[in-house]
């Protein structure tokens, strides 16, 4: 293995976010959308923080707002801290190098936040974001984990966080 692949991508400094989109008060169902991006599989919307300045990066409150938009079509109201699920660096590849290595990025810091929307929300899909939605409970997440069809960062976190997601 050359040292370059050794030395991997490291943490890529734009961050990342995600949404854990409820339907009503059920907890039981997060909102899923297939990405038309690396990865494409099935996530939660998600993304990179937007640069808001020179080496000035959006607060990941306004980035997860904003990727609910881009993504499903949903505007929310700036979520409060009580709506923070996991503040976390995970490990998983970015489409974007390291420009020091030439490898891409292998973990982020995330953060990610809980929604609830009516029963009878339909997204709103742009093309290139996303080719598809669903609802999926517990069962469905992990069966998506198994046949390597969900995002490999949300298999973790969804493994790691299932109970603060979907309750006990
Ligand atoms: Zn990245």
């Amino acid at each position: 293995m050359s040292e370059k692949h050794n030395q991997g991508g490291g943490e890529c400094p734009w961050k990342s976010v995600g949404a854990i989109v409820h339907r009503g008060n059920d907890t039981s169902f997060v909102l899923l959308i297939h990405r038309a991006k690396y990865p494409v599989s099935w996530a939660p919307p998600a993304g990179h923080l937007d640069e808001v300045g020179p080496s000035e990066l959006e607060d990941p409150k306004d980035a997860v707002m904003r990727e609910l938009s881009e993504e499903v079509g949903l505007y929310v109201s700036r979520p409060d801290d009580s709506q923070l699920v996991l503040k976390d660096l995970l490990e998983n590849r970015c489409r974007r190098e390291n420009p020091q290595s030439g490898a891409r990025y292998d973990s982020h810091q995330w953060w990610v936040y809980r929604f609830t929307v009516p029963e009878n929300f339909q997204p709103t899909l742009q093309r290139d974001e996303a080719t598809d939605w669903r609802w999926a409970n517990r069962d469905e997440i992990q069966r998506l984990i198994r046949q390597n069809a969900l995002d490999p960062a949300w298999a973790e976190i969804f493994t790691r966080f299932d109970t603060r997601i979907f309750g006990e």
